[in-house]
């Protein structure tokens, strides 16, 4: 649904940045002294590029030695560069805008984790989070969970994919209708890796479908429509909220204390087939909105077509709208959401950084949209991996000429997320925060109650968040582990990611062959006299054939990440059939992670009777007493496969 005299321009729009967008050549931007002269005070002179970027950091002037600066690499930062400059300034971090010979601790990515072979230091990316958030994506994975836990998923729209399940859409709000003749619903259709608004518009029936354009070559989501929005001055609004993933393992999620509502330009009105294609009445993206003759550029955070959300937050209070209960539903929404992103990230993860290969640590702040219901609930809307970072809009000065004129707004929000995202993944305080929980680890020994009592929050306070001189408190806050005991018991398909990441096998591969497949059902004692291992190549076949034919990516051939997912939940079925879904499903984890932890076991004792005997004979060789570190490792691993043999016997089987 494109607006009227809509063309293709970037404004500075806070939708998901589309992919390919130019990089800001470093001579584009006013020289770094000016804009430091515009931001405020900051020791960086102009950034410097070429090969002397190499050198330079360590010592001052008077040849001092001094503690060495964050080097950042910020050639890849495209449309965030502006608010990175902003934000490494205030930190006197050192940029390397042309990139730098030597690693740096830091690559700062305006797209995605495959920009560049990195092989150390941070990213602030993860491979596989643009396909994990794409439209079609994000709903299966959110489906998964919604099967597993209904009631706690309620807060995304029924959605269907298209073209896969036309029929099955079609069939079902057929049966819903003839239930309920009285519902009227509106649905929206939004094109699979759509950004902006691009292409969507509303049906009120599944035959209004626009088979135009060949839905085969463009896959979409039709999402029930959220009639009844809340409205603020007339007008619908939706929430742009910044989460950062700091680490998926451990999971570690925060989020910004601000974000932006984004408004419409025209009173809304619920649907009918006469408002239907008023995209200003109905789609609240910037990037439409901005061509209404009613948008109104925000020049302070109370006002206007772009605001801070805390500004519609004390709106709320002050009319008694309990803010704390809306503020504790968006982060139950975003944890809730993660937690359905993990796994399948997590594959993605392993398939380009498998465990015990070098390279990057990574990061990634993620672009939440939300819409508030008029009962105030927050549905989730979409996420994005790209959240446009631009802090400048275009003003059209006469007709036809455009410039970029700064955006208070987003200036305000985007800069501290940025900067205190950055202060969160110091390396350096990373560092001190290694050997400050290594010294934990050591007390823990002897005051486990303490642990016991929460997560470290404090050791966060300490090492982490401190507030560093002449520095806001962090605009970011944590909220797992802070609330993980409420949420951990969701992360079932976490434990069934880790069984197909085990048997996946090979680097760079994200589907599981049939050996792999028949390994896993071998090692987990899937097998018995009703289910040979004959039926488990037909499962295999006829599940993988099955997500081949619809899936995206074709370029591999095996069991997908859905599909395995899919197995294994029949499996429990089968297996466990007298319980409720999420016991059998974890009755068939904790199975599968008993069998495997005693052939690891196994497999131990046979390593360490090598090991004793390849010892003995360093011992005659050398004479001498050393321990070899494969003495160690064993070790320690058989701790861990022991608690989870006894985890598993506590259980009652
Ligand atoms: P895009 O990535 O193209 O911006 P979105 O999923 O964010 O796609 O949808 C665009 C806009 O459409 C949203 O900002 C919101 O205003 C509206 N919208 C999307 N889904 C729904 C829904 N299920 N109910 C009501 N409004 C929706």
């Amino acid at each position: 649904m494109e607006p009227p005299g809509a063309r293709p321009r970037s404004p500075a729009s806070e939708a998901a940045e589309p992919p390919g967008s130019p990089a800001l050549p470093a001579e584009e931007h006013p020289p770094a002294a000016q804009e430091a002269k515009r931001r405020g005070p900051g020791p960086q002179g102009p950034a410097e590029c070429g090969a002397r970027a190499g050198a330079g950091d360590g010592r001052e002037p008077g040849g001092r030695a001094r503690r060495p600066r964050v080097t950042v690499d910020s050639s890849k930062a495209k449309t965030s560069l502006e608010a990175l400059k902003i934000s490494l300034r205030q930190l006197r971090w050192k940029e390397f805008p042309c990139g730098r010979r030597l690693p740096c601790d830091i690559y700062w990515h305006g797209v995605s984790f495959h920009d560049n072979d990195i092989f150390s230091g941070q990213v602030n990316k993860f491979p596989g989070m643009t396909e994990m958030v794409r439209k079609i994506t994000l709903s299966r994975a959110v489906r998964t969970m919604q099967y597993l836990f209904p009631l706690e998923y309620n807060f995304y729209p029924r959605s269907w994919i298209l073209p896969d399940e036309s029929s099955f859409f079609e069939k079902e709000i057929r049966v819903m209708k003839d239930r309920d003749p009285s519902w009227k619903p509106t649905f929206i259709v939004k094109p699979d890796g759509g950004c902006q608004g691009d292409g969507i518009y509303l049906i009120k029936d599944p035959s209004d479908i626009r088979l135009t354009g060949g839905l085969q070559s463009r896959p979409a989501v039709v999402q029930e429509y959220i009639c009844k929005p809340l409205l603020v001055d007339k007008l619908k609004f939706d929430i742009r909220l910044y989460v950062l993933l700091k680490s998926l393992e451990p999971l570690e999620i925060y989020i910004a204390k601000d974000g932006l509502s984004r408004f419409c330009t025209e009173p809304y009105q619920e649907p009918t087939l006469k408002n239907l294609h008023q995209v200003f009445m109905h789609l609240t993206n910037y990037s439409l909105n901005i061509h209404s003759g009613n948008f109104i550029h925000s020049d302070n955070a109370n006002t206007g077509s772009k605001r801070t959300f805390s500004s519609i937050l004390c709106r709320l209070s002050s009319k008694g709208v309990d803010v704390k209960k809306v503020w504790s539903d968006i982060i139950s929404l975003v944890i809730k959401t993660i937690i359905a992103l993990t796994p399948e990230l997590k594959v993605y993860y392993q398939s380009d950084i498998p465990s015990g290969k070098p390279g990057p640590t990574c990061f990634q702040i993620l672009g939440f949209d939300i819409l508030l219901m008029k009962n105030l609930k927050p549905m989730l809307l979409e996420v994005n991996a790209n959240p446009s970072m631009r802090i400048e809009h275009e003003k059209e000065l006469s007709p036809g000429v455009f410039e970029n004129v700064p955006s208070p707004v987003d200036e305000e929000v985007k800069v501290a997320v940025i900067r205190d995202t950055l202060r969160l993944v110091d390396p350096h305080k990373q560092k001190k925060k290694d050997v400050h929980s290594q010294t934990l680890e050591h007390v823990s020994d002897a005051k486990e109650e303490l642990l016991d009592a929460g997560p470290p929050e404090r050791l966060d306070h300490d090492v982490s968040t401190a507030p560093e001189a002449g520095l806001p408190s962090l605009c970011l806050k944590q909220v797992f582990p802070k609330y993980a005991k409420q949420f951990n018991y969701l992360r079932l398909v976490d434990r069934v990611a880790a069984l197909f990441i085990r048997f996946l096998g090979v680097k760079g591969t994200t589907k599981l062959g049939p050996t792999g497949f028949r390994t896993f059902i071998r090692n987990c004692k899937l097998s018995n006299s009703n289910f040979s291992m004959a039926s488990v190549d037909i499962l295999y076949i006829d599940i993988t054939r099955r997500w081949n034919s619809v899936g995206i990516d074709h370029k591999e051939s095996g069991m997908c990440w859905q599909a395995f997912v899919e197995a294994f939940f029949f499996l429990a079925q089968k297996k466990y059939k007298s319980l409720p879904l999420p016991e059998q499903v974890a009755s068939l984890i904790d199975f599968c992670e008993y069998h495997l932890a005693v052939l690891d076991e196994k497999r131990l004792v046979c390593g360490r009777g090598i090991v004793e005997r390849r010892n003995a004979l360093v011992t005659c060789q050398t004479d001498g007493l050393q321990l070899t570190p494969a003495a160690h490792t064993p070790l320690l691993n058989r701790m861990a496969t022991a608690s989870k043999l006894a985890d598993y016997r506590n259980h009652q089987y």
